[in-house]
């Protein structure tokens, strides 16, 4: 008889995992919701509009029902400030582009960012070089169209608590003991470490370690019609976008500078509560207060046209928008609040925004010769907000090893379970996390294999 693997969660590891999993092991994939929808009530966030605009989801392929699909490597320093060996990373990392991309996509997305490596990394800046497929994957069918083979079991409900052999599952009003011999938590970010917590007895304490890149708008600037910085910025090829993003580090973190087109210079389209407003109108397109809020602000619409059919990319103006690297520290976190909704804080801290700072000046220092006009968003008033890539919650349920061993995923005091989701990651820089849980979830997959 085959050895049972229950995974909880459904999203972009789960999915993975599962399917990798379901010939050697029986599977079982607990997933809270039937429906693919946004999940806005997990959690309580006073730090900025964490449940108002799509920033994770439920329903099989999880948060990848909504993603952008924007592919990005960790670079050698992210890795091993995330414990993690660069070299032997890389052919995890392989395998993870080509389950998005074929082997001659690939070639011609790395032609790009050689490209864009030689076009602009002669000073400071290097290139934060993201892929973004022409075809999006919910990663549920994906996962499935690559590895078919024997039933993955799908159980809805929610899990409850991971317990030495078993995982309790509420379904309304029935609580499921489901019986594994290995359990893989996969429920996100900032589900697992609340599952974690919970099934560790740990009802209030504190859950540290969370950290993610946080973005902003924070200046317009007019090119020079020659400017390199249009070509780097955006590069289409039939198979996917390719995108560079200026990268400097400043006081140990990094900031990444993308240039979005803008219509023209004044600052009314990237300040105030519509400035991402097309992608919080695809969560409820009916919400009378965001069409109002559409409404009152034409010119963001306008450059989010010009963006998303990529016209403006020959234009003049743009907007910059930066992300900046979070690290863990031990008061950024969840505080949980026994059977109450547990709190997130993902504040920016002055340090922080300081080294963010910086870095824009040594952008805009950098590239003075193809810059004509520049205007900046008043420092102190960058508006953050969270880019959905939550990370490192799982700091202090496993041990902190110095490559992918097994111990990386698996959780102190609960046998025989392990994590492997955004929390898993102790540091992304300025990467979004997708790539690289692709990658650990095959190591991950591996391990497991070694145990069936
Ligand atoms: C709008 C948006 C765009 C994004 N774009 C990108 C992108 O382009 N590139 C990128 O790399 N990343 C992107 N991200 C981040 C992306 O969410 C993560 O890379 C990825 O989804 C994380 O995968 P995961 O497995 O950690 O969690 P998820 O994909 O969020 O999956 C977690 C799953 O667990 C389920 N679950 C949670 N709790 C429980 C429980 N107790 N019991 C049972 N099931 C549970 C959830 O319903 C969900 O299905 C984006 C995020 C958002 C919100």
């Amino acid at each position: 008889m085959k050895k049972r693997v229950v995974v909880i969660g459904a999203g972009l590891c789960g999915s993975l995992v599962a399917t990798l999993l379901r010939n050697d092991f029986e599977v079982t994939l607990v997933e809270q919701s039937k429906k693919q929808k946004p999940l806005f009530d997990d959690v309580d966030c006073p730090t900025g509009d964490l449940n108002t605009s799509i920033n994770r989801g439920e329903g099989l392929g999880g948060t990848t029902n909504y993603w952008h699909n924007a592919l990005i490597e960790l670079d050698d320093n992210d890795l091993v400030k995330a414990g993690i060996e660069p070299k032997g990373m890389r052919p995890y990392y392989d395998k993870a582009w080509s389950f998005f991309l074929n082997a001659s996509d690939l070639a011609e997305c790395n032609k790009a960012w050689e490209a864009n490596k030689a076009s602009v990394e002669h000073g400071g800046a290097t290139v934060a070089h993201m892929v973004l497929p022409q075809t999006r994957h919910n990663l549920w069918k994906l996962a499935n169209q690559k590895y078919p083979g024997d039933q993955i079991v799908v159980v809805y409900g929610h899990a409850e608590k991971i317990t030495d052999g078993a995982v309790e599952v509420k379904d309304g009003k029935r609580t499921l003991r489901i019986e594994a011999d290995y359990v893989i938590a996969s429920a996100g970010g900032l589900a697992t470490p609340v599952l974690l917590a919970r099934s560790l007895g740990q009802e209030t304490g504190f859950v540290p370690g969370y950290h993610d890149h946080p973005m902003a708008y924070v200046a317009k600037i007019k090119l020079k019609p020659e400017s390199r910085l249009k070509q780097v910025s955006c590069t289409t090829l039939l198979s996917a976008e390719v995108r560079a993003g200026l990268t400097y580090e400043t006081a140990g973190l990094k900031t990444a500078v993308y240039l979005r087109p803008a219509a023209d210079m004044r600052l009314g389209s990237i300040t105030g509560p519509a400035r991402y407003i097309l992608s919080d109108l695809r969560n409820d397109p009916f919400s009378p207060k965001k069409i109002m809020m559409l409404l009152g602000n034409l010119e963001a619409v306008r450059e989010a046209i010009l963006f998303k059919t990529r016209l403006g990319f020959r234009g003049t103006y743009f907007s910059l928008l930066i992300l900046g690297e979070q690290t863990p520290l031990q008061t950024r976190g969840i505080q949980m609040k026994g059977a109450g909704k547990p709190l997130l804080n993902w504040e920016v801290t002055p340090a922080e925004l300081r080294s963010y700072e910086q870095s824009v000046d040594k952008f805009l220092a950098e590239f003075a010769d193809d810059i004509l006009e520049s205007k900046i968003v008043p420092h102190g008033t960058w508006a953050f907000r969270n880019a959905a890539h939550h990370s490192g919650t799982a700091n202090q349920f496993v041990e902190h090893t110095t490559d992918t061993t097994p111990a990386f995923f698996a959780v102190k005091g609960i046998p025989n379970a392990y994590v492997i989701d955004g929390s898993i990651l102790r540091a992304a820089g300025i990467a979004n996390s997708g790539l690289t849980l692709v990658a650990l979830g095959y190591k991950l997959a591996e391990h497991l294999r070694a145990l069936a």
